[in-house]
């Protein structure tokens, strides 16, 4: 492809993103096609010849897209959102672009610096006290994994590093039950084993209960393990959750044990006055992750990762060989020895776009609005009673059940799995569940870039009247 035939069909097709934006709400949000039908649609052999872009944009047209789940419409309450806004997706054009491979300073100097100072730009609109150090990662797991990896060095004199795991004794990791599956695949990856990961029991508010833990670290002692990261969660996955973070910090810092904070969702609530609690032990915390990528509008992939101490990440991580050896070493930030892989996206432009094209200020009125049309849904769900909220809610996500008089539990279950797959059937909502003591229960999320209350109102009219259809 020639710079003047590029030219020609990026501007077709900018045309085509500005009308998807425009038109993402008119498709079915879950996508409703079957396993293989994508699949079976596209050639077994590659094409010999070159073929002009034009027939590859059609049958982007017409395979690709009816196998698309629409994450970008107002209408997708599922899961966590991944949010994108038109600012990430300019700057992610600038990025393929470019190209850079930004493993280390000298591979562009700009994208680490600007890194760097991105991220001090992030400490300070969550709160986080100045000494932390950030960088970006592509996933809460691969920050969860880095944090976990880490507080194994530490514990082992960095020596389960050098030796393997039989140089030291049995490392054990704490999380509450109500945790992210991300810390169990890193003790899993990290060679400390996933029965060396305690799950502690949480409280009715589905947080950690923090007597359990140290009962737990206790016990653990007492048998000769060694107790090495606790994972505290600022907003769990299934209810967003908070793990009380002095208390948990306090503990921490009695036994020595790194104090790892998941904030994937949660984090970007931080960046309002009214979420400060949240973060009130913050002196305990060694490192910590939130995602950008998740509730603040930037485009998938990019996990900001802080720690308190940079040199026991770099330790860790550190590799030299010959082709990597240049004369700025030590003075400046080489990425690569801050995580696991070698080459490096340069997300931290996508990032600037972002929080300069709406201003902390923008992102502040978007992320608070969220929360209060939460709270409405909350409301209204209340004022329902055939409804119940099985869980609190912290944040911007509502947990709720539908809960008609005349059925056992596992009815119960049943009618609300139904209800959930019949809404998503219908292709103008997409939610997801979680299972709460036993209890299938549907979650709403409140977090994509473009949703009012305007949608959450006619979602919720949908959902009132396919609940009071079902039967079983
Ligand atoms: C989404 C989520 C993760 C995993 O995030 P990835 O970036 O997809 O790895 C981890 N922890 C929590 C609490 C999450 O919500």
């Amino acid at each position: 492809m020639k710079p003047d035939e590029f030219r020609k069909h990026a501007h077709e097709l900018v045309e085509w993103m500005a009308s998807y934006m425009e038109n993402v709400e008119n498709y079915p949000v879950k996508s409703p096609v079957k396993p293989g039908e994508i699949f079976s649609e596209i050639p077994d052999n590659p094409p010999q010849k070159a073929e002009p872009f034009e027939s590859f944009m059609k049958d982007l047209d017409k395979i690709i897209m009816p196998g698309i789940t629409h994450w970008q419409s107002p209408n997708f309450y599922a899961y966590f959102p991944a949010n994108t806004s038109p600012p990430s997706v300019l700057a992610e054009m600038i990025i393929s672009t470019l190209g850079a491979q930004c493993m280390i300073w000298e591979t562009s100097p700009a994208a680490t610096e600007l890194e760097e100072k991105v991220m001090n730009w992030l400490k300070k609109m969550i709160g986080l006290p100045d000494y932390f150090e950030g960088v970006i990662q592509d996933t809460a797991s691969t920050s969860t994994l880095a944090a976990i990896i880490t507080a194994r060095e530490k514990k082992s004199g960095f020596s389960f590093n050098e030796q393997g795991a039989g140089g030291c004794g049995t490392i054990r990791i704490y999380c509450s039950e109500q945790t992210h599956s991300s810390v169990e695949k890193a003790v899993k990856i990290s060679g400390i084993g996933r029965k060396n990961l305690v799950k502690i029991p949480v409280l009715d508010d589905f947080s950690m209960d923090t007597h359990k833990l140290r009962e737990a670290i206790e016990k653990d002692k007492a048998l000769g393990y060694i107790p090495a990261c606790v994972i505290a969660t600022l907003g769990t996955t299934g209810t967003t959750a908070v793990d009380p973070l002095r208390k948990t910090g306090e503990i921490c810092s009695e036994y020595g044990i790194h104090l790892h904070v998941d904030a994937a969702m949660g984090g970007t609530a931080l960046i309002l006055p009214e979420f400060n609690w949240m973060l009130d032990g913050c002196e305990y915390i060694d490192s910590l992750v939130f995602n950008p990528h998740k509730w603040m509008f930037t485009n998938f992939d990019c996990s900001a990762y802080f720690v308190k101490d940079a040199s026991s990440l770099i330790r860790t991580f550190e590799i030299l060989p010959e082709y990597l050896k240049t004369r700025t070493r030590g003075k400046v930030n080489d990425y690569r020895d801050w995580g696991v892989p070698l080459g490096r996206r340069f997300r931290a432009l996508k990032l600037w776009s972002v929080i300069r094209s709406y201003g902390v200020e923008g992102l502040q009125e978007k992320v608070r609005e969220h929360v209060r049309i939460a709270s409405e849904l909350e409301k209204m769900i209340l004022h329902e009673s055939d409804f119940e909220l099985p869980a609190p809610r912290t944040m911007n996500v509502v947990c709720f059940r539908y809960r008609p008089s005349g059925y056992d539990a596992e009815q119960l279950n049943k009618l609300n799995e139904i209800l959930n797959h019949r809404l998503n059937d219908t292709g103008r909502i997409y939610l997801t569940h979680t299972s709460l003591n036993g209890r299938y229960t549907l979650r709403m999320v409140i977090a994509q870039t473009n949703v009012t209350m305007e949608h959450v109102r006619k979602a919720w009219s949908l959902i009132l009247e396919n609940a009071r259809s079902v039967s079983i």
